[in-house]
């Protein structure tokens, strides 16, 4: 896997590599150029002659989203080569990785339709003033994304970015690096000027580091932990970067007895076991009514030792193999923190048969502690956490009891108790009655300790630009008159327009 920088593949400069792991079996099957400086230095000095020269900033709207559109026919194309890659890299079920390509290339659809049909604010005090904004890209963007469904949410980064006008330089996850290789082509053949999209491959503390600190960058768009979002915050402000951070998450589901028990018990399954677990909306605390609680947690448990988990290219498993050893080793480590803080009602082991490789059957704890790591920390695997509460204040306090804000689930039939949690829960997005789907128009993020700023629609694309607001005065000018008193005689100026006159 080389890097790309201005339209060309390319190892690193010292040559360095390192290896990538296939989540079945942990054997290296690829050597990966690990960037350093001077590989980020070289894509963002590209990146920064195609801002400054090239015609993608300059180009009209219409003419970006046409180039948008044709990534967006070229990503759908690779629909299945996509999945078979994706679902190798990542480990995540097939029948899971089928789609994403589907759900990149809306991201680019829906950014050409947005920056064709968008409008600016323009205000007016008749007579007056008038005040109009000037839209503009930023610059070089830098785009850090994780290793839980790579392709997808580099495009959720490069459409709006691109869209804007920016340039930028990708680094993708480590762990990953496979399917990022594919922008290259895509865009090729989609006639993106060179050097608007670079590629480095890289340790986040190399590579991402780098990124983070050139000061040849204007803006870092990052998701992954929110300990990396914490450095990577430091790091930008002596070049005052601006930031967006879509970081972890623990979000609850807050089931009511009144709920429709089966659709609450479905959505909150997928919830949390879907993408192997390794997902930043996942359901991974349930809390469920006392009244019902028992019954939840005996069907929750029965189901959860009903998946299939099995190997990641078998089309009926449904739970694969999860990314890295370094990964499992830290989610086998909270299995077992878990079952020293609750009681394990489901899973908790390496499943029969499947004895090389990252799995772990579906762990259920129940009876879980707020105060319990498991309850508190984000683990990111197959894993989740059931806590009974009695009073619809007591889920509240629960579902806010952590310091993440990302997502949140409500199950209840009781339409007024629905959107009041829905104002009371501290998340950046919540779902009532649903599992997560979004409409791409609406934000994207977490508040808390889940994220800094939000993506998603307009939001992304106003990320992406610079608003310089024009201010117009309409009639006589109105200004206080500082030291005009005894002057306006004296000046030669003043004297003959007043001759003039
Ligand atoms: P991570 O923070 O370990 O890595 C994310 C990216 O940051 C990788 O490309 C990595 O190489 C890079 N990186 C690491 N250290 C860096 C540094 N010092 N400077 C610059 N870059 C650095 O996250 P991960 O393990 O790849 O992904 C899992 C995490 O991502 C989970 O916490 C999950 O909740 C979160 N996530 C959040 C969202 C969201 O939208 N909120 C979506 C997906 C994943």
């Amino acid at each position: 896997m080389q890097h790309y920088i201005n339209g060309a593949f390319r190892d690193s400069r010292g040559g360095q590599t390192f290896e990538v792991l296939e989540p079945t079996t942990n054997v290296a099957y690829i050597l990966a150029a690990a960037g350093g400086d001077a590989d980020i230095d070289a894509a963002v000095t590209a990146a920064r002659e195609a801002f400054e020269t090239g015609p993608w900033p300059r180009m009209k709207n219409r003419e970006r989203a046409r180039v948008l559109n044709r990534i967006a026919d070229a990503v759908e194309a690779q629909d299945a080569a996509l999945a078979t890659m994706e679902s190798f890299d990542t480990g995540l079920p097939i029948t899971q990785a089928r789609g994403q390509a589907r759900r990149a290339a809306e991201n680019f659809r829906f950014f050409a339709d947005l920056i064709v049909a968008g409008t600016d604010d323009a205000f007016k005090v008749p007579g007056m003033q008038m005040n109009y904004v000037n839209r503009s890209p930023v610059g070089v963007a830098g785009l850090i994304t994780p290793w839980n469904t790579p392709f997808m949410l580099s495009s959720w980064k490069l459409a709006p970015a691109l869209a804007a006008g920016c340039t930028v330089v990708l680094k993708p996850a480590e762990f990953t690096p496979l399917s990022a290789s594919l922008w290259a082509g895509i865009f090729t053949e989609a006639g993106l000027p060179p050097g608007v999209f670079n590629l480095v491959n890289g340790i986040g503390e190399e590579a991402g580091d780098a990124l983070v600190k050139h000061p040849g960058v204007d803006l870092i768009s990052f998701t992954g932990e929110t300990i990396t979002g914490q450095t990577i915050f430091a790091n930008a402000a002596p070049t005052l970067k601006g930031l967006s951070m879509e970081l972890g998450g623990k979000s609850p589901a807050l089931v009511f007895a009144d709920a429709d028990l089966e659709a609450a018990l479905d959505s909150t399954l997928f919830g949390v076991f879907s993408l192997n677990g390794e997902r930043c909306t996942a359901s991974s605390r349930i809390l469920v009514e006392a009244t019902v609680y028992e019954d939840f947690v005996a069907a929750y448990a029965a189901r959860a030792e009903n998946i299939k988990v099995g190997p990641p290219s078998d089309p009926d498993t449904e739970v694969g193999a999860l990314v890295h050893p370094e990964h499992y080793e830290r989610v086998m480590g909270y299995v077992e923190v878990g079952k020293t803080e609750a009681r394990l009602v489901a899973g908790g082991e390496r499943p029969e048969g499947l004895e090389e490789g990252n799995y772990l059957a579906p762990t259920v704890f129940a009876d879980v502690p707020p105060e319990a790591r498991i309850f508190q920390e984000e683990i990111f695997g197959p894993v989740v956490a059931i806590t009974p509460f009695d009073t619809e204040d007591e889920a509240v306090a629960l579902a806010n009891n952590v310091k993440y804000g990302l997502a949140a689930y409500i199950w209840t039939s009781d339409v007024t108790r629905a959107h009041t949690l829905a104002d009371r829960i501290e998340a950046g997005m919540i779902w009532i009655n649903s599992h997560n789907v979004r409409d791409l128009r609406s934000p994207f993020g977490g508040i808390k300790a889940s994220g800094l700023g939000q993506e998603g629609g307009y939001r992304s694309l106003n990320f992406y630009s610079e608003h310089k607001a024009v201010h117009v005065t309409l009639g006589a000018v109105h200004t206080a008159r500082f030291g005009a008193t005894g002057y306006d005689e004296q000046d030669p100026f003043f004297a003959a327009k007043r001759d003039e006159a």
